[in-house]
């Protein structure tokens, strides 16, 4: 089924002319037909412009055949990919899942999909987020809530969850989403796919609407270590327009893999604080026979101590809202999306900003701004950023002694649809083992380590220092091609 196939897999049979890439992408578009009136995974398909650059892509393989250049066409040539919605897509709307940017559509593309376009990708439409990337389920979207592939009933996770389930269902073959405090690792835990949060800095941010600047990167999501690894080296590098993105050389992320299998020699962290009472048994069980694998491949296995960790969330929690309620200002009714007028210029801007944000966007904005207040900007804001240091230096200490840090992603596999919605406190604590990383601005991945006993995903989740994404592929390709999760595919109503 040609839905099913991963970038690689694509890739090869594009070049060997066995598919087209307009073939591909009318099974992907009959796929997303058949099951994402149950998995709603998109917020809006754009199948004309999708086919328009299928057949474009189709040309430019057809060129390159008759030249004898095949091998230099970048390997996302055809490929159809979905895009998550806080990424900016030039006239496709971007609602960032929100009701106040409901008619907005951006003038302009972010620089990571001008390069997935200048790659020869084919976009296939925007998926369902958290409003603004806020949350950890997709239930924060203004519109509907995604669902997840492997029980319906589910949540995909978030704020990525569009994302996850869309490459988890075979709507793509693989997609952009954003992580912030873990919205790209966590929804990829529970959907069961790969998902890939670059260094701060590795990816432009320019066109991705912020959510907190000093937190916010893109990153994949894919069906394989290796497509993820595909996607970040299309997406990552220099950009002069986002004065954060760091002018560092993109390595082949992908090349490795061909050379060095095992993974001797590696010194892996298993970070105590990482295994807390109160996670779900059945994860734990799986990371702990998971690390045994990459011991049995040739790591070395350390337990080591981030000593800070208990104070990621509080410290995220005032760092996020900070930085959310002066990044959200620009929604006042006056410039983008939705304008309800008011009278006075203050009334078009309560009533805008009333009408147009979700609950937990307000929270968020009241949260921030409290904390950024005059009165207490010292003993909130500043001292978050000390501790933020604090978490930073943890991860220095430790990536010292190892190359790479292992522990799960998430302390439990999917928790039910409205299971968390009227708890945000529990809802926060989701992200309790992602979090640390975008403070201390490092990579991470996740992938499938295993299953409960609900027949749901589990996520192992591997992390490495700024800029080791490479270390950090390698490892997780091993321990990839030593296990077989990543081959399972959830089972959707439609197929039965
Ligand atoms: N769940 C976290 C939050 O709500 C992280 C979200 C994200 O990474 N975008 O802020």
């Amino acid at each position: 089924m040609l839905h099913e196939l991963t970038i690689h897999q694509a890739a090869s049979l594009l070049r060997s002319g066995e598919i087209t890439a307009v073939e591909l992408t009318e099974a992907v578009l009959a796929r997303i037909l058949a099951v994402d009136n149950d998995v709603k995974a998109y917020l809006a398909l754009t199948p004309e412009v999708a086919l328009e650059q299928a057949a474009e892509a189709d040309a430019t393989l057809a060129d390159a055949r008759r030249a004898g250049t095949l091998a230099e066409l970048p390997l996302l040539t055809g490929i159809p990919l979905a895009i998550k919605d806080v990424i900016s897509v030039e006239g496709i709307p971007a609602t960032c899942g929100s009701k106040i940017l409901e008619n907005y559509l951006p003038p302009y593309s972010a620089t990571a999909v001008l390069k997935l376009r200048a790659a020869g990708a084919v976009l296939l439409g925007k998926t369902n987020t958290d409003e603004f990337a806020m949350g950890s389920s997709t239930e924060n979207s203004a519109y509907f809530t995604t669902h997840n592939p492997w029980d319906l009933e589910r949540v995909p996770g978030g704020s990525s969850g569009g994302s996850a389930a869309a490459v988890a269902a075979d709507e793509c073959l693989a997609a952009l989403g954003t992580d912030t405090g873990g919205s790209v690792r966590q929804p990829a835990a529970l959907c069961g796919v790969v998902g890939l949060k670059p260094t701060y800095g590795r990816v432009s941010r320019y066109g991705l609407i912020a959510y907190a600047s000093s937190l916010d990167q893109i990153g994949s999501l894919a069906k394989d270590v290796t497509d993820a690894a595909i996607l970040l080296g299309a997406i990552a590098g220099h950009d002069p327009r986002d004065s954060t993105s760091v002018n560092a050389p993109v390595p082949d992320y992908a090349a490795p893999f061909q050379h060095k299998p095992g993974l001797s020699g590696l010194r892996i962290g298993v970070p105590k604080e990482y295994f807390v009472p109160g996670m779900q048994p059945e994860v734990e069980a799986a990371v702990r026979a998971a690390i045994g694998v990459m011991r049995d491949l040739g790591a070395e296995i350390r337990e080591v101590s981030l000593p800070h960790t208990d104070l990621a969330l509080p410290v995220y929690y005032l760092i996020a809202p900070a930085e959310a309620s002066a990044n959200l200002a620009r929604f006042d009714g006056i410039r983008y999306g939705l304008s309800a007028s008011g009278g006075s210029l203050w009334e078009t801007y309560r009533q805008t900003r009333g009408q147009g944000f979700g609950p937990e966007v307000k929270r968020r904005i009241m949260l921030g701004a409290y904390a950024l207040s005059a009165g207490y900007y010292d003993a909130y804001y500043l001292k978050a950023q000390q501790v933020r240091t604090l978490i930073k230096q943890d991860f220095d200490n430790v990536l010292r002694d190892v190359d790479v840090i292992a522990c799960p992603t998430s302390p439990t596999t999917a928790f039910r649809i409205g299971e968390k919605v009227d708890d945000p406190l529990s809802m926060y604590l989701t992200d309790i083992f992602t979090l640390s990383l975008n403070l201390a601005g490092i990579c991470g991945l996740s992938l499938p380590c295993g299953f409960d006993a609900a027949g749901l995903p589990i996520g192992l989740q591997l992390i490495a220092g700024p800029f080791e994404e490479p270390r950090l592929l390698q490892a997780a390709y091993a321990y990839e091609q030593a296990t077989d999760w990543h081959t399972r595919k959830p089972k959707l109503e439609a197929e039965s």
